[in-house]
């Protein structure tokens, strides 16, 4: 009988663990008989089959990318790749990871993939559901922030994120707030407006006076630095500082730590201290028999203290988190670890950075691309289409 894998999730831990579990990436057309003719596993996905590119979404703020366009039904490719979609959301998982609980229906399995996301801690800052808006919460609230926006002529704008560093890293979205707090200044510069508004960025985790490559960016374009500060609470109008007074604030663009979604805790998987799910360097969730864990739900096993949540970290967990399911089916202890890799290119629209750090100082392809030049849009865009049409046509 064949192994039956439940993975939960369609954004990127499972796409990239899906890749990665079935050996050969990407489907030419070919493949599909092939996999309809002979296939090991009997594979089965539970999400809401809407993958949204995140990556993009800052790009809202500049007019070039949308809802649409960041938004894949990934429902082929499942099909093309003969697996199971099931259109429904976990709400329970059991009996050691053995049975998934969907609202609708029970699912066993022999391994379980879990990529289920952050969640973030929307109740840490009091008013951050009700006075602020995020590009983490996805294409929706962009639009919005945008349409606002828009619709403004002069203002005060604070753009802020706080991280969870509870469990050793970097839990939170600092690098996508600056680039969007770029992006924010380029859109009003564009509309001829730009000194008709404040822009401020702010985050309790960059100590006041800090420097870098990425301040100097945010100071050649007039943006205020609050580094160091923390509201005690977004309002109607503003926030409020430590002292009970109002800093006028006409939008916030803000982004809370991130933890696990909070029902994990209900289930029988272990949550880490900082309120992820616990799996190990190998992404066993720790104590469980053939269950595993990556992406931005799962903590590290001793990650170094810069490592971020990231897409691209993603991708390398899920690949060994695929490597050791693979191992573990066959009777094999897990081998498979991951390196550490903070990548991401940082478009500023009129200027471009690429962010890099790395647990074995390897550079990101060989150094071939300039650290910092306009035309990292254009590979950052590339890197998107490419990753966009696998999903929609391979
Ligand atoms: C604005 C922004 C910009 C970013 N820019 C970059 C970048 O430039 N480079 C980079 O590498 N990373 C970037 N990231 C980070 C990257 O998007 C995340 O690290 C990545 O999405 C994490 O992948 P994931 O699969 O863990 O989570 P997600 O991609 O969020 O996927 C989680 C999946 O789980 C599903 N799910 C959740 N709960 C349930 C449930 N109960 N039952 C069933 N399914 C469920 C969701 O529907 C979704 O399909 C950015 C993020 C944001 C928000």
């Amino acid at each position: 009988m064949k192994k039956r894998i439940v993975i939960i999730g369609n954004g990127f831990a499972s796409l990239f663990f899906i890749g990665a579990f079935l050996a050969l990436p990407f489907y030419p057309v070919f493949m599909f008989f092939l996999r309809r003719a002979y296939s090991r596993y009997d594979i089965t996905v539970i999400g809401n089959g809407q993958f949204i590119y995140f990556p993009a979404i800052p790009e809202f703020l500049v007019g070039k990318k949308s809802r649409k366009g960041v938004t894949v039904d990934i429902r082929p490719y499942l099909w093309r790749r003969k697996i199971h979609f099931i259109d429904d959301r976990v709400i329970d998982i059991q009996d050691g990871g053995r049975t998934v609980i969907t609202t609708e229906g029970r699912y066993e399995n022999d391994a379980l993939f879990i990529g289920i996301g952050p969640a973030f801690m929307v109740d840490d800052i009091p008013g951050t559901k009700e006075h602020t808006f995020s590009p983490c919460s996805g294409p929706d609230a962009m639009e919005e922030f945008t349409r606002r926006l828009e619709r403004m002529q002069e203002g005060i704008i604070y753009v802020g994120f706080k991280l969870n560093k509870r469990d050793g890293f970097v839990a939170g979205r600092g690098g996508q707030m600056y680039e969007s707090v770029c992006l924010l200044d380029y859109a009003l510069k564009e509309r001829g407006v730009r000194d008709k508004f404040e822009i401020h960025i702010f985050s309790p985790n960059i100590a006041v006076g800090d420097s870098g490559a990425i301040t100097d960016r945010l100071q050649e374009r007039g943006i205020i630095l609050d580094y160091g500060f923390e509201p005690v609470e977004f309002v109607e109008g503003g926030m409020l500082d430590a002292d009970g007074s109002l800093r006028k604030a006409d939008l916030v663009l803000f982004t809370p730590g991130i933890v696990a979604p909070e029902w994990i805790s209900e289930t029988c998987l272990p949550v880490s201290v900082g309120g992820h799910i616990d799996v190990d360097k190998y992404g066993r969730v720790v104590g469980l028999q053939n269950v595993f864990a990556a992406g931005d739900c799962a903590n590290h096993e001793n990650p170094p203290p810069w490592v971020p949540h990231q897409a691209h970290m993603a991708q390398l967990r899920s690949g060994s988190a695929a490597k050791n399911m693979n191992a573990v089916l066959r009777g094999d202890e897990p081998s498979s670890t991951y390196r550490f890799e903070l990548s991401c290119i940082m478009n500023m629209e009129n200027d471009a950075m690429w962010l890099h750090a790395s647990s074995d100082d390897k550079p990101p392809f060989w150094n071939i691309f300039p650290k910092r030049s306009k035309k990292l849009i254009k590979v950052k865009n590339t890197f998107e289409h490419l990753y966009l049409f696998n999903l929609r046509y391979l």
